[in-house]
């Protein structure tokens, strides 16, 4: 990528959450062409009209329904399609209906560009974004999953409603697998730099174990939550998936906890999974090896090696 400016973004899968995204890049403001592919052409187009039609309230952003030709001169290609998480599935359930899918989808967009940042949303998202890499032969830093940057910010936000502090000042990272194995690294969290046990003491509140378990199962388990009550979830991840555009358009050396392949960190190996990392207009630029305690680690190490289990029966 080295164009001066990056305007064109294409959204493969116009479903609630493609669809949501689109709609927050059109708000955002980021981006001057944003193209949806979807096997469901209607509904694609569907979505394209009505976003269409507010246009006059917004900066100028040219929104069309397209065919993976239309990915030629995207900067970044988001990948949502697929099938979703039904009520009582896993996310690794997932696994196999999506990696066939995925052979499909990455297949046609390198007919077109082998240029852009590849950004999978798509659950299982570390799996799919290790699959991504292994079918597209991309150099690393341009295959990036959306990781736990949702779970982070879930995190972040009840914390925040706990504390009585604006979650923008809450400093804590979920790291590992976007799922079951996640892990919170209550030892880092810090509001100011002061951290979180020694701020709740300041201010005479107690955040105790029950009540980090209690936030901590609100995070693991919100997309559960979720489905059961509407179906699906895409507003917060749609946040999120612009977050993490955001920081690549402008160039941001932002640290988000995106999903990528991890070359030794921690011991892992070869799988791709969520730390905090410098995301740039090259996509992931170095991933930081922060100070988790050794509890982190353990969990940490253990969610790896879930997600490796999982990768290993793909035969990639
Ligand atoms: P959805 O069923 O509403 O949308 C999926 C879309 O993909 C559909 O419109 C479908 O027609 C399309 N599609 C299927 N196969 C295709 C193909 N081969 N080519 C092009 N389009 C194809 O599902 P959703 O609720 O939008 O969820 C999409 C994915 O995002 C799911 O895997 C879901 O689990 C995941 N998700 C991820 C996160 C995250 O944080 N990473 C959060 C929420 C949802």
């Amino acid at each position: 990528m080295n164009k001066e400016r990056i305007v064109k973004v294409a959204v493969v899968g116009a479903g609630f959450v493609g669809s949501t995204t689109a709609y927050t890049l059109m708000l955002g403001g980021l981006v001057s062409e944003l193209v949806l592919i979807d096997i469901n052409k209607e509904k694609a187009e569907g979505e394209v009209m009505d976003m269409n039609h507010g246009m006059p309230f917004v900066r100028p952003v040219d929104i069309y329904i397209g065919d993976y030709r239309d990915c030629a001169g995207a900067d970044i290609v988001i990948i949502t399609a697929g099938a979703n998480q039904k009520q009582g599935e896993t996310r690794i359930d997932l696994v196999k209906k999506n990696t066939e899918i995925f052979k499909g989808i990455i297949n046609q967009i390198l007919k077109y560009n082998t240029d852009c940042i590849l950004l999978v949303v798509t659950n299982p998202v570390d799996i799919l974004t290790y699959v991504t890499y292994k079918l597209s032969g991309f150099p690393k830093n341009r295959v990036i999953g959306s990781g736990t940057v949702l779970d982070t910010s879930r995190f972040r936000y009840l914390i925040g409603q706990k504390v009585g502090v604006d979650p923008r000042n809450v400093h804590a990272y979920i790291i590992g697998e976007h799922g079951d194995t996640e892990v919170p690294t209550w030892s880092l969290a810090n509001i100011a730099g002061i951290p979180m046990e020694k701020y709740c003491k300041n201010v005479d509140m107690c955040l105790g174990e029950p009540t980090r378990k209690e936030i901590f199962d609100n995070v693991k388990n919100a997309a559960y939550h979720i489905i059961n009550k509407k179906g699906a979830t895409y507003y917060a991840v749609a946040l999120a998936v612009r977050r993490i555009v955001e920081a690549i358009v402008r160039n941001e050396n932002s640290i988000l906890t995106v999903s990528s392949l991890i070359e030794g960190q921690y011991g892992i190996n070869d799988i791709c999974i969520s730390l905090p990392t410098l995301v740039n207009r090259q996509g992931i630029v170095n991933i930081l090896d922060i100070p988790i305690s050794d509890q982190e680690l353990a969990l940490l190490t253990k969610s790896a090696s879930t997600l490796k289990e999982v990768a290993d029966t793909l035969g990639l």
